[in-house]
């Protein structure tokens, strides 16, 4: 027999965007109650303790500049933020070939660095001229939504390099290669973070900080405040709608509220049972916009050993499986972690892998922008986020051709007492912590208007 419990307002999922929800409905005077599927809350934010202290983060991690809702609540919960490590070189290589530079500009041929610099202005442009309330209200939104941003790759880049540093963005931002997605989508992405350089970027970009203890800190400490509303272990099954509001049902539980906020992401919320079934548009929408593939390893040494041969621990690469990395180094430099991710295709193609050839294939790439020091790590911690059940993949969800044009309007629409929120709702750092809260509390005021 279910436990029965009546509230205000259901929140699925106690990722940042429902806890964000559920402290704006508390603060609003509402009685909240949060559901989870897993044990822990958190999300796509998870700490891993190692050995001596050192705390690694398998999912979201760094903040930067005009992220201020993660900001702000961060100061708020009296949790620090320390500068990503960033002294000295960083490497590129094409194929067999590698290179230092210092800062963002590479030390490459002329040619290829007028033909990156001509097509990422370009691009920039562009993407400055999507809304990002309503991105299909852009003056070419049907043209940008019917070519993949591979396409406008090939005929905006003359050199193979420049199309290769730009795909090398859609691995790092996007986790999905450009094909993938609608340069609708990448135009509106890229304006919805302030831009190229500021998505892509250490000093002054996204990665520019990370947090003290790691930035799990986050949503457990916004869980401990809501205390005995957080649900842990009860993977929501169905929500149906009924004349005195809505029903959720766990294994366990039916939640009786006014309200539902679904904080998941799109692919996870087509998979609930609703009762009545959804309108089309948008189950339609569930059903279009897939998670990127991110396997994230972090690989610890007894040192940062790169440090000492002036290098950032920033390497990009061409041809993989690893096209980044870190210095994911804890502040108290107990030991030396480099950070590699695998992404897109390569994380799809490793997916299948033994966890034993995932790793020789991993360190192979940090040996060939390390050196032979790469090889022998102390310890080696991975998370294939396509293979959790809660999330199936990540960083976040991307727009395929024809999606923001023909489903856009149905990403936030309530249906009747259900309400949409999670970074992929987010109109700013969409795919972001800071989108993740932006949409929570924008869920919330939707809920608290709804119920007055
Ligand atoms: C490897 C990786 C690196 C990243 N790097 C960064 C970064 O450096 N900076 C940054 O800002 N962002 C980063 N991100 C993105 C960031 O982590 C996410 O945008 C953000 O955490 C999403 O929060 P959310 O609340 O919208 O969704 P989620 O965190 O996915 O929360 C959804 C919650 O719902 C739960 N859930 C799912 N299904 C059900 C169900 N049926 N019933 C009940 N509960 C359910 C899930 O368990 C989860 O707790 C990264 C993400 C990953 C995975």
């Amino acid at each position: 027999m279910a436990e029965r419990i009546e509230t205000d307002v259901v929140v699925v999922g106690a990722g940042l965007a429902g806890l964000g929800a559920a402290q704006a409905l508390v603060a609003g005077g509402r009685d909240v109650v949060v559901v989870e599927a897993r044990d822990r809350v958190g999300g796509r934010v998870v700490n891993r303790e190692l050995e001596h202290g050192v705390v690694v983060e398998m999912g979201g991690q760094w903040i930067g500049p005009t992220q201020n809702r993660i900001q702000r609540l961060a100061a708020d919960l009296g949790i620090d933020t320390f500068p990503t490590y960033n002294e000295g070189e960083n490497l590129l290589r094409f194929g067999e070939t590698q290179g230092r530079y210092k800062g963002t500009i590479p030390r490459i041929n002329p040619f290829v660095l007028a033909d990156i610099g001509q097509a990422q202005a370009r691009f920039d442009n562009l993407a400055r001229r999507v809304p990002l309330e309503a991105p299909w209200s852009a003056s070419r939104a049907e043209q940008w939504d019917s070519q993949t941003f591979e396409t406008w790759i090939q005929r905006n880049c003359r050199t193979s390099k420049g199309r290769d540093l730009l795909r090398l963005y859609s691995a790092a931002v996007f986790a999905a290669e450009p094909a993938d997605y609608s340069l609708l989508h990448a135009l509106f992405y890229t304006n919805s973070g302030g831009g190229v350089d500021r998505l892509a970027g250490v000093g002054d970009g996204a990665q520019q900080d990370r947090f003290v203890g790691g930035s799990q800190r986050v949503p457990l400490a916004m869980a401990a405040e809501l205390g005995g509303r957080v649900r842990l272990a009860q993977p929501v099954r169905k929500v149906a709608i009924g004349a005195a509001g809505v029903t959720v049902l766990t294994d366990e539980l039916e939640v009786a509220a006014r309200a539902v906020i679904v904080a998941i992401p799109p692919t996870l919320a087509g998979r609930l049972a609703y009762e009545p079934a959804l309108p089309s548009w948008r189950d339609q929408l569930t059903q279009a916009v897939p998670a990127g593939a991110v396997i994230k390893c972090n690989v610890v040494y007894e040192t940062p050993f790169w440090r000492e041969d002036g290098l950032t621990g920033q390497a990009t690469g061409n041809e993989g499986p690893v096209k980044i990395t870190f210095d994911n180094s804890p502040p108290s430099g107990a030991r030396g972690v480099m950070l590699a991710f695998l992404e897109g295709a390569h994380a799809r193609r490793a997916s299948r892998m033994t966890p034993a050839e995932r790793r020789e294939a991993v360190l192979g790439s940090l040996t060939r922008y390390f050196g032979p020091p790469a090889a022998t790590p102390l310890d080696f911690q991975e998370l294939d986020w396509s293979a959790e059940e809660w999330t199936r993949g990540c960083y976040g969800a991307h727009f395929p051709t024809g999606v923001w044009t023909q489903y856009g309007p149905a990403l936030r629409e309530p249906v009747g007492p259900i309400h949409w929120a999670g970074t992929e709702t987010a109109t700013v750092w969409n795919g972001y912590m800071d989108g993740a809260l932006q949409s929570g509390d924008r869920a919330a005021a939707e809920v608290l208007a709804a119920l007055t």
